[in-house]
């Protein structure tokens, strides 16, 4: 595990200053640590009913496809405001300064599914709060949220559901 940590590059400053940013693309760039980091997240559901994998914009379409592929399910895209074409359910939800708003197609989940959502860092929760909330208010039920990585220190974990989070690694 430590080699997927140490290949995750830290960018200081990043998108501002005083932020220390985990750069994943350097993870992803690596073949066999993608495919490791895939196969060690897909390993995890491997034999659970999984409907669909909700990846957020935009990194988290890359490990939620990758999984759905892997398990079996389908594919379901969170984006920023504007991009889904068809009707969406949007969700605003607190930053740190100000506020952010993601979109879903309102028929992306039928009332019943098994949903599991993937991203690639769980930094203070917000972003994926806000996306169980819209999972949830579409009727499906949260299988887990996974992440490639957490950063510990920000308590990102306690704004989401108890028990139902899962980091490949943790900062
Ligand atoms: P949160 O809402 O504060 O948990 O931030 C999580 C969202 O911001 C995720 O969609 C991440 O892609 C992104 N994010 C926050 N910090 C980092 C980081 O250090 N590296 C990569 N993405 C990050």
């Amino acid at each position: 595990m430590d080699e997927l940590k140490n290949i995750i590059r830290d960018v200081p400053d990043f998108p501002k200053k005083g932020i220390v940013f985990k750069d994943i693309t350097t993870l992803l760039a690596d073949a066999k640590s993608f495919q490791r980091m895939v196969d060690l997240l897909a390993h995890r559901y491997v034999g659970e009913k999984i409907d669909k994998v909700v990846g957020v914009e935009a990194r988290g379409f890359i490990l939620g496809a990758a999984l759905a592929y892997k398990l079996g399910a389908g594919v379901v895209l969170v984006r920023k405001p504007g991009k889904l074409p068809s009707e969406t359910f949007s969700k605003t939800y607190q930053l740190e300064y100000g506020t952010d708003t993601l979109e879903i197609h309102t028929d992306a989940i039928r009332k019943g599914e098994k949903v599991l959502i993937a991203d690639d860092v769980l930094a203070t929760g917000g972003t994926m709060s806000a996306v169980v909330d819209m999972v949830r208010d579409l009727g499906g039920e949260i299988v887990e949220c996974c992440f490639l990585a957490e950063l510990d220190f920000l308590g990102g974990r306690k704004k989401l559901p108890d028990g139902k989070v899962f980091s490949l690694l943790t900062f």
